[in-house]
C-alpha cells in the first residue's frame, strides 16, 4: 500500500458553511453548479422550476439592504447545496419564505407544484400566521413549538432553518442595533445548540462567532487581537508540530490526513471567562486532527502520540468506544510540546469525519423515495422527547426556559443491561433512568444496580454506567423524589402522580368531613343526594362534586360552611346545653388561632401554627395546605418544613394579622451561662423587668457551665427580642437560643 499523507490548515473562520461575503449575490447557476458537483448526472429542472417560482413570488420585495428579496432565498439554497443536501431541501431553500411573505402562495399550491415533502419543509419553517397571540413571547414560544414538532417529522426543516438563520446572521449589519442583539441572543440560545445537537458543528461555530461579534463587540475584538498578536507564533507552532506528526506517521507507515487549527474565537472567549485565564492557559487553543482509514489505525496513532509526547492525564476521551449522543466519534488527547505548550489531537476515521462535519445529514438517505435514517440516531428521539415534555407547558416563559435548558445541558450515555444506549443530562440519577425506561418503572423504583453494585436512587450516574432498576410493587413516588430527578420529563411524571394522589386523598377526606358535619347537625344523609349537592355547587364556585370535596379536604372550605346550604332554617350551631365547657373552650382557642394569620385570597380557612417551630407574631412564616387540617403555618427557616419539600401548588402566602387583642405564645429558650452563684436570680429578675411571665424554668449545671431551659409567655418577636437583649446583658451569659 502506498503511503499517502495530506496536510491542511483549516482555520475555523474559513467559509466551510458556504458563503463568501454578505454582499455576494448568488445566481441559479451557483446553486445548480454546487449541486452538480456532488451529483454530476442529476437533472436539475426541479431546482430551476423552484428558482423561477420563488423569483416571481417575491417580485418587487426588497431586503433591508436594498437588495431584491429573492437574493436571500437563493443564498439559503446555495448554503444547502454546498452542504450536500438533497434536491428537495435545496428547492425548499428557494421557497422557504413564500408562504409567509407572498400573496397567493399556499401550502396547497406548493404541494401541487413541488410535492408533499417540499411543502412540509416550507410549512415547518413558516411562522404561525393569523392567530392572535397574547404577547410577543407567547407568539415566539408557539412558533418554536410548531418548528420542533415539524423537525420531529423531518429533520430537514431544521437544516433549512439553520441555513436561513446563517444567511440572516451574515446580513445582520443592515438592522438596528437592538434587533441585531435580540436575533444574536436567540441564535446563541436556540440555533447554535440545535446545530450542535445534529452534529453540524461548522454551522454552530459560524453562528456562535457572528452572534459573539454582535453581542460583545469589544470582547470579540480583544480575542481577535490576541490571536493576531500570536499570528507568527501560531503559524510556527502549527507548522512544527505538523512536521513532527508527519515524520512520525511516515516512520510508522500510517496513511492519514493531518489538519490543524486554532480554537474558534467564541469558544476561546467562553473558556477564558469560565477558567479566568488567558490564551496560554487553554489546553486546546491549538488542535490537530488526524484522519485515517480504520479504527485500528486510530488506536495505533493514539499509541504513537503517547509514545512521542507527554500527555495530560484525565484529558483522554475515547469517543470511538463511547460515541457522543449526536454520534460524534473520535479519540481526543492533550499533549505537551517540548517547550511546554499544550495542544489537542483528535484522531478519527474518514467516516467518523463525515459524520462529525455533516452531522445528521450524513445519516439520512433515500429508500424508495422515502427519507430514512442510517443507524441509530438519538437526535430525533431526543427532539420527540422535547416536544412531548413541553406539550403541556402552557406558560411561554417556562416553555422557552425548558427548551433552552434542554439545549444547553450536557449529556451522558448510559446502558441498559441489554446494552441499549440511553441519553441523560449530566447529573442525572438512577431515578431519571427509571422514568426514561417507563413511567411505571419510575413509580415503582426502590433502588438500582450500577455496574453491578447496589446504589441509592439519588446517586449520580456517569457516562458508560450499566444501570439496572430494582422495583417493588408497593413503592410509589414521594415529594422528595422531585429533588432527586434532573430530567424535566421525570419531574413532570412525578408531579402529575402526586397531584392525582393528593387530590384523590383530599376528595376522600372531604367527603368524610362533609358527612360527619351533616351527622353532627342531625341532617339525614339520604336526603343530601348527589343532585342536591350539585345544585349548590355554584355557592362554592366549584365546577363539580370532586372539586367541592377536594376543597373541603384541603381546608379551603370549612365543614361548617360546606353544610350550611343543606341545614334546616334554624342554625343548629348555637346549642349551648349540648356543648360542654371544655368544647366551648376549644372552640374559643380555635377561633383565636384562626384569626392570627391571614391567608391571601381566603378569609375563612383553618390555620394551624406548626408545633415543630412554634412561630410567633413577627417571625417570617410560610403556609402549606395539609390534608384535612387546613393551612399549617411554619417559620420560614423551619428545618421540618424544608425537609417536607412542599410542592409549589401547596404553598400558600400567609401573613400575621396584627389587628386585635394581644395573644400569648409559649416560647422555649435555652440560655448557656458560666456557673456562678446568683445566676438564677439575675435571670429571673432580667426577665420580669421586661414584664414577661415565666411559665417554667429548669437549670442544669455541668462542667462549670449552666444550662437554663425557660418557657416564656411572649406576645411577638419584638417582645422576645427585648427579653433576649436583657438576658445577654447579664454577666456570665454565654449564649442563648430559641428552641422548638
Ligand atoms: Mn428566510
Amino acid at each position: 500500500m502506498e503511503l499517502d499523507i495530506k496536510r491542511t490548515f483549516t482555520d475555523l473562520f474559513s467559509r466551510r458553511v458556504g458563503l463568501k461575503r454578505d454582499a455576494t449575490v448568488y445566481t441559479l447557476d451557483d446553486v445548480t453548479g454546487e449541486f452538480l458537483r456532488h451529483h454530476p448526472q442529476a437533472d436539475v429542472s426541479y431546482l430551476e422550476k423552484a428558482y423561477a417560482f420563488g423569483d416571481k413570488a417575491h417580485e418587487g420585495q426588497t431586503r433591508k439592504s436594498g437588495q431584491p428579496y429573492f437574493t436571500h432565498p437563493t443564498a439559503v439554497a446555495y448554503v444547502l447545496a454546498h452542504n450536500k443536501l438533497d434536491m428537495v431541501t435545496i428547492a425548499a431553500g428557494f421557497l422557504h419564505d413564500t408562504v409567509e411573505d407572498c400573496d397567493g402562495v399556499t401550502h396547497d399550491v406548493l404541494v401541487r407544484e413541488f410535492g408533499e415533502d417540499l411543502a412540509r419543509i416550507v410549512d415547518g419553517v413558516t411562522k404561525i400566521g393569523k392567530v392572535k397571540f397574547r404577547d410577543k413571547e407567547q407568539a415566539q414560544a408557539e412558533n418554536y413549538r410548531k418548528m420542533i414538532l415539524a423537525m420531529c417529522q423531518d429533520v430537514r426543516v431544521l437544516i433549512v432553518k439553520l441555513a436561513d438563520r446563517f444567511h440572516n446572521m451574515m446580513t445582520l449589519g443592515h438592522l438596528p442595533d437592538q434587533k441585531r442583539r435580540r436575533i444574536s441572543m436567540e441564535t446563541l440560545d436556540i440555533y447554535a445548540p440545535l446545530a450542535q445537537r445534529i452534529g453540524m458543528s461548522h454551522f454552530r461555530n459560524e453562528l456562535e462567532r457572528i452572534s459573539f461579534y454582535y453581542l460583545e463587540p469589544e470582547a470579540y475584538q480583544e480575542v481577535q487581537r490576541q490571536i493576531l498578536e500570536r499570528d507568527k507564533r501560531n503559524a510556527d507552532f502549527l507548522e512544527s508540530v505538523t512536521d513532527e506528526l508527519e515524520r512520525l506517521m511516515i516512520e510508522y507507515n500510517v496513511s492519514c490526513e493531518i489538519s490543524s487549527r486554532i480554537k474558534s474565537s467564541y469558544s476561546i472567549h467562553k473558556k477564558m471567562q469560565r477558567k479566568g485565564c488567558n490564551l496560554d492557559g487553554l489546553y486546546d487553543y491549538y488542535a490537530f486532527r488526524l484522519i485515517t482509514d480504520s479504527v485500528e489505525n486510530c488506536y495505533k496513532i493514539f499509541g504513537l502520540l503517547h509514545g512521542r509526547w507527554r500527555h495530560i492525564p484525565g484529558r483522554i476521551k475515547d469517543f470511538i468506544a463511547t460515541p457522543k449522543s449526536n454520534l460524534y466519534q473520535s479519540i481526543h488527547t492533550t499533549l505537551i510540546s517540548r517547550n511546554g505548550t499544550p495542544f489537542e489531537v483528535q484522531v478519527r476515521t474518514h467516516m467518523m469525519h463525515r459524520i462529525a462535519e455533516e452531522g445528521v445529514a450524513a445519516h439520512w438517505t433515500y429508500k424508495n423515495g422515502r427519507l430514512i435514517t442510517i443507524g441509530k440516531n438519538d437526535f430525533v428521539s431526543w427532539l420527540r422527547k422535547v416536544a412531548e415534555v413541553n406539550a403541556d407547558v402552557s406558560d411561554s416563559d417556562e416553555f422557552l426556559d425548558t427548551i433552552k435548558g434542554q439545549l444547553k445541558s450536557k449529556d451522558i450515555l448510559v446502558f441498559t443491561p441489554g446494552s441499549e444506549i440511553k441519553t441523560l443530562p449530566m447529573g442525572a440519577t438512577p431515578l431519571d433512568f427509571a422514568y426514561l425506561i417507563h413511567t411505571e418503572v419510575g413509580h415503582k423504583a426502590v433502588g438500582a444496580k450500577v455496574d453491578g453494585k447496589l446504589v441509592k436512587l439519588n446517586s449520580e450516574l456517569e457516562s458508560g454506567n450499566i444501570v439496572e432498576i430494582i422495583t417493588k410493587t408497593n413503592q410509589h413516588p414521594t415529594e422528595e423524589w422531585l429533588g432527586i430527578v434532573k430530567t424535566p420529563s421525570a419531574k413532570a411524571k412525578i408531579r402529575s402522580w402526586l397531584r392525582a394522589k393528593e387530590k384523590e386523598k383530599a376528595i376522600e377526606m372531604g367527603r368524610k368531613l362533609f358527612e360527619q358535619e351533616l351527622k353532627r347537625n342531625k341532617v339525614p344523609l339520604r336526603k343530601i343526594t348527589r343532585d342536591v349537592i350539585t345544585s349548590h355547587l355554584e355557592d362554592f364556585e366549584k365546577k363539580n362534586l370532586d372539586d367541592f370535596y377536594a376543597a373541603l379536604g384541603f381546608g379551603s372550605i370549612t365543614p361548617r360552611k360546606a353544610v350550611r346550604p343543606f341545614l334546616p332554617e334554624e342554625p343548629v350551631d348555637e346549642l349551648p346545653d349540648k356543648e360542654s365547657k371544655l368544647q366551648r373552650a376549644i372552640q374559643k382557642v380555635k377561633r383565636k388561632s384562626k384569626n392570627m394569620v391571614t391567608v391571601r385570597g381566603h378569609n375563612d380557612i383553618l390555620v394551624n401554627l406548626a408545633k415543630c417551630c412554634n412561630p410567633i407574631i413577627g417571625d417570617d412564616i410560610v403556609g402549606f395546605i395539609t390534608l384535612g387540617r387546613g393551612i399549617s403555618v411554619h417559620r420560614k427557616d423551619c428545618p421540618e418544613f424544608q425537609r417536607q419539600m412542599v410542592t409549589p401548588e401547596r404553598r400558600m402566602e400567609v401573613a400575621w394579622d396584627d389587628s386585635g387583642e394581644d395573644r400569648l405564645f409559649m416560647v422555649n429558650i435555652r440560655v448557656y451561662t458560666e456557673d456562678r452563684s446568683g445566676m438564677i436570680a439575675d435571670i429571673s429578675n432580667a426577665i420580669s423587668d421586661t414584664k414577661t411571665n415565666i411559665q417554667n424554668m429548669r437549670a442544669n449545671v455541668s462542667d462549670s457551665t449552666g444550662v437554663f431551659d425557660i418557657t416564656l409567655q411572649i406576645r411577638s418577636l419584638d417582645h422576645l427580642n427585648k427579653v433576649n437583649k436583657a438576658l445577654r446583658k447579664i454577666r456570665g451569659v454565654l449564649s442563648l437560643e430559641r428552641v422548638q
